[in-house]
């Protein structure tokens, strides 16, 4: 990226991201002096050839900018020093999509761009759009906070398509984010912690699409409505999308059917019966997102058909493993809280659940309406205790300690029975007590459920 050439940033956080934003400034001729609370990761950008230094001593009069890596505050609860130092030296703080949007500016402003964020459902949005544009033919981009560096993709030009997950750290830290789509999926209180207020966060948010040729916008709940209504009062439209809008300029969900009323009256454009990667209402609203986003690239309607049904999905989010008999395994690691869980409890019947970990405020309980669903529960992990005590005699429980015995334990009790039943983890909880993240945990479950005797090995 060449909008710092033969100027000087600093730069902080040199996680995955930060180090290659650091490299693609460097090779774009500008020097970057790049810090990290970690000195492994200081030592690991030196070798690369980046320079380092403690910025907490350096002369902040010489940097253009701060290049800030979106893990690391900004604002709430209280500025990181390198931000607070920025702040005094008056120099702007941003971030590598801004880098991008800057590059994009310069080099291809109609490249199409399509920038996505949302509160939930922003990664398996993203990798669905991802994947019916490749099916269109398009030169898909895909990256941002979904994993790969925004910096490391192949650069804008009008023939291919970027399509970026960003979460609201990383809209705050791109004040010229200006997509051809933007897409908000839904607003509901997370992060807080990080944003102070609600009315702060979903104005972050709002950013995204605000500046956007194009929006396409979350009509479920009533944070993401206001930011409709506000983009229509400033002249602009958006297409509505999810599960309560039908009117006209929208995308929506009629039970398994996406149905678009975008040219003001209702096409049927596909089906989600029977595929197993977009189960239950809140795919539904992801879904008729995509499907948005596909339209207004006049992609058609049998191909975007195709692509739904051929979308493997994403792993840990209840992630079909295989199925034995008239049991099916099923991995939603990355429900590290009961919002999440409920998703898949809404989902299925017949369940045999595996849940605990590290728990969150409020546990379980909020789960209770679902319990009539479940059949068994196999607690692992330190909440064990608190979950027992909310699942009481309502639902049959076993303390379990550890995946292994769980999946073991559950398995056995559905060979038993042989009707049709779903062994799910879902556990409600961080991963923290006993495993490094929520994918490390998923891939221990799907290696055991795979080694279970009599498995299919033909799903997944
Ligand atoms: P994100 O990238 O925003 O964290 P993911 O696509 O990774 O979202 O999905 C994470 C979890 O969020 C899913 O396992 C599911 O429980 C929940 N979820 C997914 N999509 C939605 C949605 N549209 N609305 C509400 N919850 C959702």
């Amino acid at each position: 990226v060449t909008s710092f050439s033969g100027k000087t940033v600093a730069l902080f956080g040199l996680g995955g991201s930060g180090l290659v934003t650091a490299l693609a400034l460097k090779e774009g001729g500008c020097h970057v002096v790049a810090c990290d609370d970690n000195p492994a990761k200081m030592a690991d950008a030196s070798a690369k050839g980046i320079e380092t230094a403690d910025l907490r001593d350096a002369d902040w009069s010489r940097f253009e900018a701060l290049i800030l890596s979106p893990g690391v505050p900004l604002t709430h609860p209280e500025p990181h020093w390198s931000a607070k130092l920025a702040r005094q030296a008056g120099i702007e703080i941003i971030g590598d999509i801004e880098l991008f949007c800057r590059e994009r500016a310069k080099v291809a402003p109609d490249a199409p761009f399509v920038a996505i964020t949302g509160t939930n459902g922003k990664s398996t949005t993203t990798a669905l759009i991802s994947h019916i544009l490749r099916e269109a033919g398009y030169d898909v981009q895909m990256g941002g906070n979904i994993g790969t560096a925004i910096l490391s993709l192949e650069p804008p030009s009008d023939e291919r398509v970027h399509v970026i997950e960003c979460s609201s750290f990383q809209i705050d830290l791109a004040p010229s984010l200006a997509p051809s789509i933007g897409v908000m999926l839904n607003v509901s209180p997370d992060h807080l912690d990080r944003h102070g207020t609600m009315e702060n966060y979903a104005a972050i948010k709002e950013r995204l699409v605000a500046k956007a040729e194009k929006a396409v916008v979350g009509a479920d709940d009533e944070a993401s409505r206001a930011i409709i209504a506000r983009r229509s009062a400033s002249g602009a439209d958006a297409v509505r999308v999810g599960l309560a809008d039908r009117e006209p300029g929208s995308v929506f969900a009629d039970g398994q059917t996406i149905v678009s009323n975008a040219e003001g009256h209702p096409v049927e454009v596909a089906s989600l019966e029977g595929i197993g990667s977009l189960r239950g209402d809140h795919n539904a609203q992801n879904a008729a997102a995509a499907v948005a986003v596909a339209l207004l690239l006049s992609v058609d309607v049998p191909t975007i058909q195709r692509a739904l049904k051929s979308f493997p999905g994403l792993p840990h989010r209840m992630e079909e493993v295989a199925q034995r008999g008239e049991t099916l395994f099923i991995n939603d690691s990355k429900a590290t809280n009961a919002d999440s869980t409920e998703k898949a409890l809404k989902s299925f019947d017949g369940i045999l659940w595996i849940l605990g970990g590290k728990a969150k405020e409020g546990g379980i309980e909020s789960l209770r309406p679902y319990f009539a669903k479940i059949r068994k529960a196999y607690l692992i992990g330190a909440a064990s205790d608190e979950f027992a005590r909310t699942l009481g005699d309502t639902v049959p429980y076993e303390f379990c300690g550890t995946l292994d015995k769980a999946v073991e334990q559950a398995a056995q009790d559905a060979a038993a029975r042989d009707d049709e039943s779903v062994v799910l983890l879902s556990p409600a909880c961080a991963s923290y007590d006993q495993y490094p993240n929520f994918e490390v945990r998923g891939n221990h479950f799907r290696d055991l459920v795979r080694a279970l005797p009599g498995i299919n090995p033909t799903m997944g």
